[in-house]
């Protein structure tokens, strides 16, 4: 009898032994991307959320009270100060390029392989997703290759080979071409590559059970979504684009990698449009807290990264003295035409005026080269903690998924 019991002792302490050694791997993996998302673009949005409740301080954003953080640097291999598409690329292919090129190496043949191909040849669902084009530089760097990050229409005829089950955002650049003359056309392609391609989210809604989906905010559209800030009632959202991709790639059973941008930061950024900055800020952290309510519903197997490219604007909170103020937002913000919105947002005067009564300062019209934060939750969180470079990103995904880099 106490042969018997000493076996099963042994056995149980195996079988812990076992498990305990055996690291749990990511199923569900969010990787949001806020394009030209500085750590003090972040504070700006904190401190204005803080402001909208009357108090002095910075309230968290949906990812901001994420356990892990981290830094990244984000140099190309040919500046400092990087651009999209090679920041695209580094953080896809885990490998830098030149600025301007898209996971080509910097001696211009060299083709780089993009974790999400890695991912669904593991048996993943892949979907990549933004608020720009699809065949815009970050989203780009997950599928495209290309010399020049300007040939939408090579890049876009990339799509329907890749077997990706989503992709979303505004549309397609150039779905003809630079010349608008070539063909076959970018939608008609995809379509016959086997996508369904929605329409806007009411769209989606009635063929969401297609194998693959392509969903942008309506017909054709060769432009980026609305930005948040004066968007239109009914416009395509980022937080949908989340809804919709889950609900697309959550049907395989082995899992899925989702890759978000919220890619119009960058875009008001480059205007220094500090209203229209916070309010896309705020939008992507919308389309975080999507993905938090699915981590919230299986903890166990989602990990959520979130990160930015590169920093857009070099913005400063404080021109003179101690006098920030960020109230001034609301006249823009709280306006009740849209047309003073776009007022606010086509005049680079009244964008200054507002800078200057906010008291923040921007050092450029161009992206900056500081690092930029990382923050993370859920299975293999803790590899992002720290610093690390921008190229180490996408192979501590892997890591975390169990599939090989
Ligand atoms: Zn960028």
């Amino acid at each position: 009898m106490k042969k018997i019991l000493n076996i099963i002792a042994v056995a149980v302490l195996l079988c812990v032994a076992v498990s305990c050694g055996r690291q749990e791997k990511a199923k569900y993996v969010f990787y949001f991307i806020g394009d030209g998302m500085s750590s003090t673009i972040v504070a700006a949005a904190e401190a204005y959320l803080a402001q909208e409740r009357g108090v002095i301080g910075m309230d968290p954003l949906s990812f901001t009270v994420f356990p892990v953080m981290g830094e990244a640097t984000s140099f190309s291999a040919s500046n400092i100060i990087t651009d999209s598409s090679a920041a695209g690329t580094a953080l896809s292919t885990g490998e830098k390029t030149n600025n301007g090129m898209l996971c080509i190496a910097p001696d211009s043949t060299t083709l780089q392989t993009s974790i999400a191909y890695k991912i669904h040849d593991a048996g993943f669902s892949v979907g990549v997703s933004s608020t720009t084009t699809i065949n815009h530089a970050t989203p780009a760097s997950f599928f495209g290759h290309n010399i020049k990050r300007g040939n939408y229409y090579e890049i876009g005829k990339e799509i329907p080979a890749t077997g990706f089950e989503y992709f979303a955002g505004g549309g397609l650049y150039h779905p003809n071409g630079k010349d608008s003359t070539q063909t076959p056309n970018l939608f008609d392609m995809i379509a016959d590559g086997g996508y369904t391609i929605c329409n806007g989210y009411e769209d989606f809604k009635t063929k969401k059970d297609a194998e693959r989906i392509m969903l942008i905010q309506s017909e054709r559209s060769e432009e980026i979504c609305p930005y948040a800030l004066g968007r239109p009632e009914g416009a395509l959202t980022l937080s949908q684009i989340v809804e919709a991709g889950i609900s697309v790639l959550e049907r395989n059973r082995k899992g899925f990698f989702l890759m978000t941008e919220g890619g119009l930061i960058d875009w008001t950024a480059h205007s220094n449009d500090l209203a229209g900055t916070i309010i896309e800020t705020l939008d992507f952290s919308d389309a975080i807290a999507v993905a938090k309510a699915f981590y919230d519903r299986h903890p166990k197997e989602t990990l959520i990264v979130v990160t930015a490219d590169h920093e857009t604007g070099g913005l400063g909170l404080g021109r003179r003295g101690y006098t920030f103020d960020l109230t001034v937002i609301d006249s823009v913000k709280k306006s009740d035409t849209t047309t003073d919105v776009e007022e606010y947002m086509n005049d680079r005067k009244s964008m200054d005026s507002l800078n200057r009564a906010a008291r923040v300062g921007w050092t450029t019209g161009s992206h900056s080269g500081g690092p930029v934060p990382v923050w993370a939750i859920g299975v293999g969180s803790e590899k992002f903690a720290g610093r690390q470079d921008n190229t180490d990103i996408p192979k501590k995904i892997c890591e975390a998924m169990g599939v090989a880099f």
